[in-house]
């Protein structure tokens, strides 16, 4: 067993430039555990806020007055650390700590712990042995609150290599997608710059519908069948367009509006005409009978909730009452601490729930959420295609594969 022998915390920036926090966690005075926090920008409405006040500072400041109630607890035990956090902040989105806090503190206890036991952290956090690696589910065109005016109104058009057998076919078909897909858009448009989103995806002036067009081809140009080889997802983000006082989705960019009746029929036409594997947030965060007529609709696409459940166990519990979806997006930060995000897990596999472990639109270059992914049973991976602080979890789900203690990929 190893012990907190101490913690420290900093201010750095992420992925978008802005500040946020790193915790190392030093267990037995030698082995660190060190995380960076990551931010969203399409935030729900229900998640753990990222900093008290929005200042990164008071987090730390809060950390150093209680940093000795954490000395000798065991590194690896994640309900005495929560705990311990608890004490400090009981309100239920964290609002006095920040959840960036809860989420580096924990994360970095175990990566501590990890190193002090010499395994691997998906094993620390998943004493089972039939780990499986999760599909990658990449962005390879942005919109919405992760691009630029004129860009599409959908905040996500994702890949996912559905017939790939290996981490590293899964990884290298979804690059050449994106790589395909930015010659088309060049070929399209000459004056297209090569703009990207916050997470990598292409960011070009294109409608909804173009944009799907131009992802399909791409993967058709390839020789791959949308629904076979690879399959395309998409996160409409919806609360992004959802105006509450007009009970209305406005598409500001695209030029329509939809009623709630057209949004679902809106989001089912791209599910049928693109042969969607995984549908996110096609509803507002709020709609969860909306959400339960798209599960009931396609039982065999991921309708997945990632603002409408904000990784809260107590709102996955409603959504399973409701069959209000099939699939839950996890991102720890979302939760707060690790030990939160676990019982998330948990409660989704019961429930027979997909999970999709996730990145933020901010990040950093960690890889943990890769281990994490595995340690949960996840079905995908979201974490981006291309930038460093994407790929960062790609490669360390191909130096994973190293080491025969995953089988394959996981069922989707
Ligand atoms: C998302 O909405 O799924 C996402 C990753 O974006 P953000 O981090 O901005 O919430
Ligand atoms: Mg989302």
């Amino acid at each position: 067993m190893a012990r907190i022998t101490s913690i420290k915390g900093r201010i750095l920036y992420n992925s978008r430039g802005s500040k946020t926090i790193e915790i190392d966690v030093i267990s037995d005075n030698k082995y660190l555990g060190r995380v960076c926090s990551p931010s969203g920008a399409s935030v729900g409405k229900h998640e753990a806020i990222s900093f008290p006040q929005n200042k990164p500072e008071k987090s730390l400041e809060l950390l150093k007055n209680n940093e000795k109630k954490f000395h000798n607890l065991d590194s690896s035990d994640l309900k005495s650390i929560h705990d311990t956090l608890r004490e400090m902040d009981s309100t239920p989105n964290y609002s006095k700590i920040g959840g960036s806090l809860a989420f580096a503190l924990t994360i970095a206890a175990v990566d501590s712990a990890s190193k002090a036991l010499d395994i691997p952290l998906f094993k620390l956090l998943s004493k089972k042995t039939d780990h499986r690696f999760p599909f990658p589910l990449g962005n390879i065109l942005g919109g919405g609150a992760h691009a630029g005016p004129g860009t599409p109104d959908i905040q996500e058009i994702l890949i996912c290599s559905t017939g790939s057998k290996t981490i590293r076919d899964a990884i290298e078909t979804n690059l050449e997608v994106h790589k395909e897909l930015g010659k088309i858009l060049i070929k399209k448009d000459p004056t297209f710059t090569n703009g990207r989103g916050d997470e990598g995806g292409w960011a070009p002036k294109l409608k909804n519908d173009q944009a799907l067009e131009v992802a399909a081809k791409a993967c058709e140009e390839l020789g791959f069948t949308l629904g076979k080889e690879v399959s395309l997802g998409v996160d409409f983000a919806s609360s992004t367009q959802w105006n509450e006082k007009k009970k209305k989705y406005i598409y500001d960019r695209a030029g329509f509006e939809n009623t709630p009746q057209e949004q679902i029929d809106f989001a089912s036409e791209i599910i049928k005409k693109y042969k969607l594997v995984y549908a996110e947030d096609a509803v507002h965060e709020e709609a969860f009978e909306e959400m339960s007529a798209l599960t009931k609709k396609f039982p065999h696409v991921l309708i997945t909730g990632d603002d409408l459940l904000v990784t809260n166990t107590k709102i996955l519990k409603k959504a399973v009452k409701l069959k209000a979806c099939n699939g839950a997006i996890l991102k720890v930060n979302q939760a707060g601490s690790l030990y939160d995000a676990l019982e998330f897990a948990r409660e989704a596999n019961t429930n027979k729930i997909g999970i999709i472990t996730s990145h933020r639109s901010g990040e950093s270059t960690d890889a943990h959420i890769s281990h994490i992914g595995i340690a949960t049973k996840s079905k995908m991976l979201k974490v981006g295609v291309v930038g460093g602080e994407r790929i960062a979890k790609l490669n360390e789900l191909v130096r994973l594969a190293e080491y025969d203690l995953i089988r394959g990929m996981v069922e989707i």
